[in-house]
């Protein structure tokens, strides 16, 4: 009897250590500074800090954590309003809900696949006229693309409200020369495990306000008065990282440009070999923006191509390869029914679009090449498009 060997299974983004972890994590062990906190979260915050160029930052338990925390320091509380990117992970709009306050969900625009201006502007317009402006807009960007920060921010400083970046997913990414994440009031990374670089599970807060930073310490753990009979005023949090953690992300940053550069070669790989297949759309990459590619991303035209999203991904799962759709659009989650939503263009909504057409297809900097030409070789048969495909 033949048995199929069941090929090993290829992850969509998985964790990519470097070795050098180790080294911080027995510094750690050696000197008992286990916890709290400790020289590596310091080393890390002061490492990121420069590596994004910004005054400072703060690391935490995720990057959930380091969202709320900015909206805290912004001072969002029960009734306040939010605008908020509508395609993304759930994990940017949470936080909303533990502050008590009221998102209101921005569409996307094709170019970037993030926060449209224009929608944004017209979310703004009504806000102001109806006295209603929030005190807060969060910036999603995508896969790694940067969302049009200069339109976005021109819009926001207009009407004098912030915004905080949600950079979870382009740590490493670059618009206009100047690093993903340190546009806003706050930018916050996420050290997820299925993130460009991870500590299992952590975040950072960054910022150019020292002061705000060092509340933001200060709230992270359990808002301790400076008494030495632990005294409160305020209402705190336990979300500072561990300097266990705080090592392997020191070890992770070192290498993030090679991650990104991986990362990008993955994206490069997959668009020459399947960029030509009619109905086939990757992700653009802006004009003066550097992807850090976290996700290799593509729209399907259904109407060309004759396959679905769900169909790909189903027959790549048969291969025991990875895919994933598009983030369904907050707006559509059954959590937030009911909640305001401004579409790209009056009737016209972009990220679901986006999201019942769109393929996240593995692309982690750990896989090999023979691992990407698996891949590549299932989405053809997919298509149907016969071997050397481009050379026909
Ligand atoms: C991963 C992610 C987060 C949350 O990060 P955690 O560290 O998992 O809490 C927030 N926003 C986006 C867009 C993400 O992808």
């Amino acid at each position: 009897m033949i048995v199929k060997q069941k090929q090993k299974r290829i992850y969509l983004s998985s964790p990519h250590m470097s070795g050098r972890e180790q080294t911080y994590i027995r510094e750690a062990f050696e000197t008992n500074w286990i916890a709290p906190l400790g020289p590596n979260v310091n080393a890390f915050e002061e490492d990121i800090a420069a590596y994004a160029g910004v005054n400072g930052a703060a690391a935490v338990s995720s990057g959930t954590a380091a969202i709320h925390l900015a909206l805290e320091l912004l001072e969002i509380g029960r009734g306040d309003r939010v605008f908020c990117s509508s395609l993304t992970f759930m994990a940017s709009a949470n936080p909303i809900l533990y502050q008590g306050a009221e998102p209101v969900f921005i569409d996307s625009e094709p170019d970037t696949w993030n926060m449209s201006p224009l929608a944004l502007k017209r979310a703004f317009k009504e806000a102001a006229k109806a006295n209603k402006l929030p005190k807060a807009v969060i910036v999603v960007n995508l896969y790694g693309q940067s969302a049009k920060i200069d339109e976005i921010s021109a819009i926001c400083n207009e009407y004098e409200v912030p915004f905080i970046e949600d950079a979870a997913e382009s740590l490493g990414s670059e618009y206009k020369g100047r690093k993903s994440g340190s546009f806003g009031k706050f930018g916050i990374y996420s050290f997820n495990g299925n993130k460009i670089i991870t500590t299992s599970g952590g975040g950072m807060l960054i910022s150019d306000d020292i002061a705000a930073l060092e509340k933001a310490r200060f709230l992270a753990t359990q808002a301790r008065d400076p008494a030495p009979h632990y005294q409160h005023s305020t209402v705190g949090f336990n979300y500072r990282m561990s300097n266990i953690l705080a090592g392997v992300g020191r070890a992770q940053l070192e290498v993030l440009d090679s991650r990104v550069e991986a990362r990008r070669a993955v994206f490069d790989r997959y668009a020459e070999a399947l960029g030509g297949i009619p109905g086939i759309n990757f992700m653009p990459e802006l004009e003066l923006t550097r992807s850090n590619r976290w996700l290799t991303t593509f729209t399907i035209d259904q109407g060309v191509t004759g396959v679905s999203p769900m169909s790909l991904i189903n027959s790549l799962a048969e291969e025991n390869i990875e895919a994933r759709p598009v983030w369904k659009p907050l707006h559509l989650q059954p959590v937030f029914e009911g909640v305001e939503y401004y579409p790209h263009m009056p009737g016209k909504c972009v990220a679901s679009a986006l999201f019942k057409n769109g393929v996240c297809l593995p692309s982690g900097s750990n896989m090999t090449l023979d691992e990407q030409e698996q891949v590549i070789e299932n989405v053809k048969k997919s298509f149907a498009v016969p071997f050397k495909y481009k050379e026909a």
